[in-house]
């Protein structure tokens, strides 16, 4: 148990020592074995200077950018890069700013597109079901409607005619990704900001995965279609800093058109005795730090830098790919085109969360997806450029992953619980429900939960929706407990 106030200030090394040792129960952030949650460049260098950039600005305060102009100079020059890199050269009115992540960025463009129409008193979007959650979230929290419509099913890419039936007078927004988080699709934004474009509305280009790194895959032979600002109907873009630029955590770019479009994006208040605010994101108050570190991540690696690491990433994305279409029973979901390889199993002998839990073992952490409508459950891996000096082993591991789940059962659950999550009542599921499945899955202890949850993905995949997100949240809230003495 941690005591986060102690009666008596503890020494500095110790302090560090005791949290390198919670460290070590952590998934690995850096060897290239885990395949979700973490970005790896695999240079040797660039932890120590995000880390030095980002004590140099740990303490600017993003509040006010006429208080501290090194912070507004840093964003400034880190939305120009990122105009450069996604078609800014056709539109040279693009503006953008830095937020704390993809999911804000996302609520950002929702809120500025919301925002434009105060007139619309139900606003709603159009998303394809693949875009991310942080869509749902954004409309949850703005009070959007979200109209969430489906892709095609063979290649799992937005249906542009369907989002184009889906518009109404009352959307603000219609939204897709660049590529997709699940599966790793690009969608036909082309035609899809053609249909918003029409309607007179605007259209948000999701590309906080893959905003980073497709021009550099483009550059590199790879096929990619037009995605951003070269396309005239795209009005708004997200991109992750912290994800394919290989910067620390907590760095986002949401960027416009132009800033006429980013105009309503801004909050302001002057109706107090305080301070005028002015904010371009959902943080008032805002450390420098990761703005300096996105800074000195960015300028460190250099243009050349990221093709190389674009090539990394390719060649380790290509040998994943293909140890996946040799083995016989597993089928690619989308083609590995970019950096995503998805994959599920066509096999009744390979239960693919057992498959999760083997390659776990192994030390190889990809991530399981539920199933959703009619797309079975997948292994999803997130592919980075320090996969590539390990990549060599991946293929074996994943065989021997294979052999050993076909001996293993698939789990095993008892029927009258699986009644009981596919027919529930999310309303009526208790806190005490939900720690009583946790404890009959040893799931009680934060740092057990990794590693054998087979079980847990069985049970969740034959629940609905709600009644996934009610167990999570409970479960989560179960977790989220102050230790009390
Ligand atoms: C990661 C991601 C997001 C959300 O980003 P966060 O930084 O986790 O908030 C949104 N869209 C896509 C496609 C993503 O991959």
């Amino acid at each position: 148990m941690i005591n986060a106030l102690p009666s008596h200030g503890v020494p500095a090394e110790q302090i560090l020592g005791e949290l390198t040792g919670l460290r070590s129960g952590d998934l690995p952030t850096h060897g290239g074995t885990l395949f979700s949650y973490v970005y790896d460049s695999g240079l040797a260098d660039l932890d120590g200077l995000a880390q030095s950039a980002h004590a140099l600005a740990s303490h600017v305060n993003g509040l006010d950018p006429t208080a501290f102009p090194s912070l507004l100079a840093a964003e400034n020059a880190l939305v120009a890069a990122a105009a450069k890199l996604l078609g800014g050269a056709h539109a040279p009115t693009v503006v953008g700013s830095v937020t704390s992540g993809g999911t804000e960025s996302i609520m950002l463009a929702v809120k500025a597109a919301r925002d434009a129409h105060p007139d619309i008193e139900r606003p709603r979007m159009v998303a394809p079901v693949t875009a991310h959650a942080a869509f749902a979230k954004a409309a949850a929290y703005l009070r959007v409607e979200l109209d969430s419509v489906p892709v095609d099913a063979q290649t799992l890419a937005a249906d542009p005619a369907t989002i184009d039936t889906a518009i109404t007078p009352e959307t603000i927004l219609v939204a897709c990704s660049a590529p997709s988080y699940a599966h790793g699709v690009v969608d036909p934004v082309e035609d899809v900001a053609a249909c918003a474009a029409d309607h007179g509305v605007r259209c948000h280009v999701d590309a906080c995965f893959g905003g980073w790194i497709l021009p550099y895959l483009r550059r590199l032979g790879v096929e990619v279609p037009d995605f951003d600002f070269r396309i005239p109907g795209v009005t708004s873009m997200s991109v992750d800093l912290h994800k394919y630029a290989y910067c620390p955590k907590g760095t986002s770019l949401l960027l416009h058109r132009d800033d006429r479009l980013r105009i309503s994006q801004y909050f302001g208040y002057a109706d107090w005795p305080g301070y005028t605010m002015v904010n371009s994101g959902i943080a008032s108050t805002r450390s420098g730090g990761p703005v300096a570190a996105a800074l000195a991540t960015t300028r460190h690696i250099g243009d050349d830098g990221y093709l190389r690491l674009a090539q990394q990433t390719r060649t380790a994305v290509e040998r994943i790919a293909t140890a996946v279409t040799d083995t016989p029973g597993l089928r690619l979901m989308a083609p590995a085109d970019y950096m995503v390889v998805c994959f599920t199993g066509e096999d009744p002998d390979i239960d693919l969360f057992v498959l999760a839990d083997e390659l776990a073992a192994a030390g190889w952490h990809t991530q399981p997806q539920l199933p959703f409508g009619a797309m079975s459950a997948s292994i999803h891996l997130t592919v980075t450029a320090a996969v590539e000096p390990t990549v060599e082993r991946f293929g074996p591991a994943l065989a021997a992953a294979v052999a050993a789940t076909r001996e293993r059962r698939p789990p095993d659950l008892p029927p009258e619980m699986t009644q009981l999550v596919a027919t529930m009542d999310p309303d009526l599921l208790t806190p005490e429900t939900v720690a009583g499945l946790a404890q009959r899955f040893g799931l009680t202890e934060a740092d057990s939960v990794a590693g054998n949850m087979a079980m847990v993905n069985a049970l969740l995949a034959v629940a609905p929706a709600a009644v996934r997100e009610k167990l999570l949240i409970e479960f989560v809230s179960l977790l989220q407990q102050p230790p009390r003495d």
